[in-house]
């Protein structure tokens, strides 16, 4: 479920304009999961604007990035302040939560709080994420693909290299770290997912979650259309199993 946190007339949350504050674009707000930060309680704070374009993206809606206004964070503020003692976790997703600069500052507020920090990304900005280690408990790490195929995947060149940046950024940290691979099989075969499995697991990473893309409302039409040929999902089962002694942890779930 998410909820619309934009200003609504006459709100009281108007009283916050102008009194400080960051301006973050909130596209929307789960107000309690278990999915998204395994093994917490946690809501969901969506910050609009992403600059890749997966062609498999099922909210094409998130894309184009916006300023924010002040009054969007201090809605989200509010929110937490009414589940401290309720919920274990934040986390910021969206999008590409880290293309906002005062990001930080929102994790800031939220660990002020009292709340663990979570985020999700596909790390293609490996300085700013740099700087929000300090505020992270855990990071769910979207692996589009390896090198050519990652530029591919996500229509944007020039960008694998600082995604490896990242992960090699957060395997340093110690941050609990999930990497996380949506298939569409548009994009791989399940060679290339067992390639990229082992690559992943050959660099130390110890978490892993195949998820199986949605065919709905997919950015590109293309991804909307059945592969009739594609692998089944019961072959990729068997590669789990194969690959599950490789980690210290391996999902299989829906995207
Ligand atoms: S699926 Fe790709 S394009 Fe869509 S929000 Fe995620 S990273 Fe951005």
């Amino acid at each position: 479920m998410s909820i619309d946190v934009r200003r609504e007339p006459g709100s009281r949350h108007q009283d916050t304009i102008g009194q400080g504050g960051i301006r973050l674009p909130v596209a929307g707000l789960t107000p309690m999961t278990t999915l998204d930060y395994p093994g917490h309680l946690a809501c969901v704070v969506f910050l609009q604007g992403c600059p890749l374009r997966c062609g498999y993206c099922h909210n094409p809606q998130m894309l184009p990035s916006r300023r924010g206004e002040r009054e969007e964070w201090a809605k989200i503020l509010e929110f937490l302040e009414s589940r401290r003692g309720l919920l274990d976790g934040v986390v910021f997703s969206g999008g590409e939560p880290t293309m906002h600069a005062e990001l930080g500052t929102a994790m800031r507020d939220a660990k002020a709080l009292g709340f663990k920090v979570g985020l999700h990304t596909a790390g293609v900005y490996p300085k700013r994420l740099e700087k929000l280690l300090s505020w992270l408990d855990w990071v769910g790490f979207d692996v589009k693909g390896h090198a050519d195929n990652f530029e591919r995947i996500t229509g944007r060149s020039g960008i694998w290299k600082r995604h490896a940046q990242s992960l090699a950024l957060l395997l340093d940290s110690g941050i609990d770290l999930e990497c996380r691979t949506t298939v569409h099989w548009r994009d791989f075969d399940i060679k290339a997912v067992e390639r990229l499995a082992h690559n992943l697991s050959d660099y130390g990473v110890e978490h892993y979650a195949l998820q199986l893309a949605r065919h709905d409302q997919c950015l590109n039409a293309d991804y909307q259309q059945p592969i009739t040929n594609g692998p089944t999902r019961q072959m990729l089962e068997r590669l789990v199993t194969r690959l599950k002694p490789q980690f210290s942890s391996l999902v299989l779930r829906d995207a």
